[in-house]
């Protein structure tokens, strides 16, 4: 990686294009002919999740069975839980995965940055890329962005995980995991199934909603919100090679005027993964807010605005809620279970992505955890717990975290037009500038240098909704980094 010097912050030439100009316009003009009727897009997916087909090793309950205590039991089979007991076992240590449901298919779609998962080695494990990604500001204005995306195949990767974890020696134990007991070297989980498990550490990976993991602040988190469909469509205006990463466009609410007020104040975008000319994952997304927009508003948002495209759902083969808490404090540090994923406050605040970063911290605590807990080493309790934060949670980590929440309290605070200045500048930063953004690669030296820079360049009316309407997080944000400097 280059060092960001100030000079270093070029425009991209962006070529500013009418977005998907000629088949958009011809889309529009069937939307008098689709009715409501035709664009059900609350049909429930299938409830029952697919199951894979691993051989898994399981927990034995019975007396005698070994091991008795376990180095590490995690709590959930989601992407960070997982690849971290496959890390774990991988330096050798004893590992148990609980989760009520460890064969289940993931359900969420997920989306990353090429890049991302290549450097990981896991871009096998990508069902579809596209080698461009397009953001649209406006009616007139149209980046294209030359960062490869991808879609994660879920299976795929569960079940390659599933397997390594297998051949690590990692058990698993199907039950919901109730409670969490610590004592000065040890700890103890109860199960549904009405066993106990036990390990010289306890990590959580059950998500956002974790029951096992103490705040000592108030937890005042923006929420992402959002309604997706995986559909077979008639058409869809989109090109097959580029993904639609935000469509801020807003001019299907010229017919349906009684949304526009709303959406002005706080705006959903479209995100869309065409997968070709007849199938396409849709979701109309609220980058954030609080309280939280109304699900009921953004499914009509998207209803309005797939009838003004044109696209006629011919069955929705999965639809997802997604929900995800950003921003807020971090859970108290150190406290005696670890986290990973979503329980850890690792979502990026701004932005609401995760995956890679679980996926990619998962070895980085791993390593800390052989530190502590390998054959040769006997750190256990108060040390092994500040350690064990200490390794996620550095204080430059911490600090950089601090200025994306900020981030997420300044577009909070942004109505439509002011989002769209953010973005029209912000996908105008040179590109190691906003992938770093968005991939959470940049010092603190270089965070601060980029707000300079788009707050500089940003239109009057943003200037001055940033600095009339974001004192507040502005001084939480200098303070905590105070703090956390000295
Ligand atoms: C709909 C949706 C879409 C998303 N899309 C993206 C995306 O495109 N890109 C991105 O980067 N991020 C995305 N995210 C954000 C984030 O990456 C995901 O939420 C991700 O799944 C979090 O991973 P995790 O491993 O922390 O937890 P989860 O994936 O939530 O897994 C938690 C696991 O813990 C288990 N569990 C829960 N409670 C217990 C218990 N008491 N005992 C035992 N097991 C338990 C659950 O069964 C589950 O298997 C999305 C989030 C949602 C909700």
């Amino acid at each position: 990686m280059g060092t960001l010097q100030l000079p270093s912050f070029l425009l991209t030439s962006h070529k500013f294009q009418k977005p998907f100009q000629s088949r958009s316009t011809k889309s529009a003009s069937h939307s008098s002919r689709i009715h409501q009727s035709s664009l059900d897009i609350s049909r429930p997916a299938s409830a029952k999740p697919e199951m894979l087909d691993v051989d898994l090793r399981w927990h034995d309950h019975r007396p005698g069975a070994r091991p008795t205590e376990y180095d590490v039991v995690v709590i959930g089979c989601g992407p960070s839980g997982l690849r971290l007991a496959e890390q774990a076992a991988r330096r050798c240590l004893r590992v148990c995965c609980v989760d009520p449901s460890p064969l289940a298919a993931w359900p969420n779609n997920y989306g990353v940055w090429v890049d991302e998962f290549a450097a990981m080695g896991l871009d096998p494990f990508l069902d579809k890329t596209w080698p461009m990604t397009a953001v649209i500001v406006d009616d007139r204005r149209t980046k294209y962005l030359n960062r490869p995306y991808g879609r994660i195949s879920r299976n795929g990767l569960k079940t390659h995980l599933l397997q390594e974890c297998t051949s690590h020696g990692v058990e698993f134990h199907q039950a919901k995991a109730w409670e969490v007991k610590h004592n000065e070297f040890s700890s103890a989980i109860s199960c549904s199934s009405g066993y106990e498990l036990k390990a010289n550490l306890v990590v959580d990976a059950t998500g956002f909603s974790s029951p096992f993991i103490e705040y000592d602040k108030k937890r005042n988190h923006g929420y992402q919100i959002a309604h997706g469909i995986l559909a077979e469509v008639n058409c869809h205006p989109f090109d097959l090679d580029k993904m639609l990463l935000m469509d801020w466009r807003d001019s299907h609410m010229d017919s349906e005027p009684y949304l526009r007020p709303q959406n002005s104040k706080t705006p959903t975008f479209l995100y869309a993964m065409p997968l070709n000319s007849t199938l396409i994952f849709l979701e109309e997304t609220s980058l954030v807010s609080r309280p939280i927009l109304s699900y009921t508003e953004i499914k009509r948002r998207m209803t309005a605005r797939l009838r003004h495209l044109g696209i006629k759902l011919k069955r929705v083969i999965e639809d997802e809620k997604c929900l995800i808490p950003m921003g807020g404090p971090l859970p108290k540090i150190p406290q005696s279970t670890m986290a990973i994923g979503g329980a850890a406050g690792l979502v990026h605040p701004s932005t609401g992505y995760m995956v890679v970063r679980g996926l990619e911290l998962a070895p980085v605590i791993a390593e800390a955890m052989v530190e502590c807990l390998g054959s040769t080493r006997m750190v256990r309790g108060r040390q092994l717990r500040h350690k064990m934060w200490s390794s996620l949670w550095t204080g430059e980590r911490k600090r950089a975290r601090e200025f994306y929440w900020f981030g997420m309290e300044m577009l909070l605070r942004l109505d439509l037009k002011g989002t769209r200045s953010f973005f029209d500048a912000f996908f105008d930063l040179d590109n190691y500038c906003w992938e770093g953004f968005l991939s959470s690669r940049l010092s603190l030296r270089e965070l601060l240098l980029l707000s300079l820079y788009l707050f500089g360049n940003a239109s009057s009316k943003c200037k001055w909704d940033i600095v009339s309407k974001c004192p507040v997080p502005f001084v939480r944000m200098a303070g905590n980094l105070a703090i956390q400097s000295t």
